[in-house]
């Protein structure tokens, strides 16, 4: 048997650059050395956008369009929608008990969100809620790994913490066994890592704030060519001309590293910048949206055979297939689980 990767996306959006570097590079290269589950976390699109159940909809199936454009394999890995795994709902639950409300409130990458997002004080009970309940995305399916972005470092932390205490506080797993033996030791959760993509956090348009779908400062994968230019242009660096010494620290050259894949021409880009070598920021910005262009073309060629009402048919197709198989593990673990728990008063059968 495989060992288990699980992790997902919000549908608040379609998917961007970030997610690519983040976390979905990863999903694609590990689908062969794993058995991958890839959650669609509709029920947190919920806590911020409550009276869109639309658009929610509609984000869903184009984020699974996404993943199958970027190479995600569903003969090979298993799509699945929160919504239709009953456990993790349950899970969450049983979780919200094991976590300090204090700590949850404390946890950074909620408190970034609550600020980037503008939710004020008036966010609902359920957004914090979205913390413990991806602990039980994650544990439901009791996977080794998890490929997140570095802004989810904090929630695979708690997610850690979670499934540490109620295997020593259920399974009798004493505090001084470390992480990667609890399953061992009679714990009903492994102790997840999480794996960081090869750019933790990528920057938006804005050089501010990460890259990010609700923030409007992404460039999405299914941006043809022309939209990719004109957003790198708007890049902004305050560089005046091309023989001024340039800062390859910059959020341009973030894009360089980034996208540009021949390392030779990067480092050559880089002294010419910083030597003020007659190289202009408009230059530059060319080289980076042809290179990001060059990695979104086969992508948005495999999109294109989803397009329209006949893709939504297949991917709700593919939707309720994988859900089935989620709900043949995330049933285990729950019932696992319950057992631990002394919860264990009846067998039940779902899908
Ligand atoms: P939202 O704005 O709704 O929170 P998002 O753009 O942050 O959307 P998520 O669905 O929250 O996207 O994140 C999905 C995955 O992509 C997570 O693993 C996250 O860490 C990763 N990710 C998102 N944005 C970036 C980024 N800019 N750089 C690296 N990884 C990212
Ligand atoms: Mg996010």
């Amino acid at each position: 048997m495989k060992p288990r990767i699980l992790t997902g996306d919000t549908p608040t959006g379609r998917l961007h650059l970030g997610h690519w570097v983040g976390s979905l590079e990863n999903r694609v290269r590990l689908q062969e050395q794993y058995d991958c589950f890839f959650l669609l976390a509709n029920m947190h699109a919920f806590t911020t956008r409550a009276d869109k159940p639309a658009d929610i909809r509609q984000d869903t199936l184009e984020i699974v369009k996404d993943w199958l454009a970027a190479g995600i394999d569903p003969d090979r890995s298993t799509i699945t929608l929160q919504t239709e795994v009953p456990a993790i709902a349950e899970l969450t639950w049983f979780f919200a008990m094991l976590l300090p409300f204090n700590k949850v409130m404390r946890n950074p990458t909620l408190k970034t969100e609550i600020e980037t997002k503008g939710l004020g004080d008036t966010y609902s009970f359920g957004f914090p809620m979205y913390a413990v309940g991806q602990c039980a995305d994650i544990l439901a399916f009791r996977p080794e790994l998890v490929p997140v972005g570095e802004d989810q470092e904090a929630h695979i932390e708690m997610c850690r913490d979670v499934a540490l205490k109620f295997n020593q506080l259920y399974c009798g797993v004493g505090n001084r066994v470390p992480p990667e033996e609890h399953q061992t030791a009679g714990g009903a959760f492994p102790i997840p890592k999480a794996l960081i993509g090869r750019i933790g956090r990528l920057p938006g348009i804005d050089g501010k704030q990460k890259m990010s779908k609700s923030l409007g400062n992404a460039i999405m994968l299914s941006d043809p060519p022309k939209d990719v230019q004109k957003k790198i242009n708007k890049i902004t660096t305050g560089r005046q001309s091309p023989t001024e010494p340039g800062d390859t620290s910059n959020i341009l050259f973030t894009f360089v590293r980034a996208f540009i894949r021949d390392g030779a021409r990067v480092a050559e880009l880089e002294r010419r910048y910083a030597a003020g070598d007659n190289i202009g920021d408009g230059h530059v910005k060319q080289e980076v949206a042809e290179a990001i262009n060059t990695l979104l073309a086969p992508m948005q060629e495999r999109r294109a055979k989803l397009d329209g009402p006949a893709g939504d048919d297949v991917v709700i197709d593919l939707i309720r297939r994988g859900t089935r198989r989620a709900n043949t593990i995330a049933e285990e673990t729950l019932s696992m689980a319950k057992q631990a728990m002394q919860l264990d008063f009846g067998p039940r059968t779902l899908g």
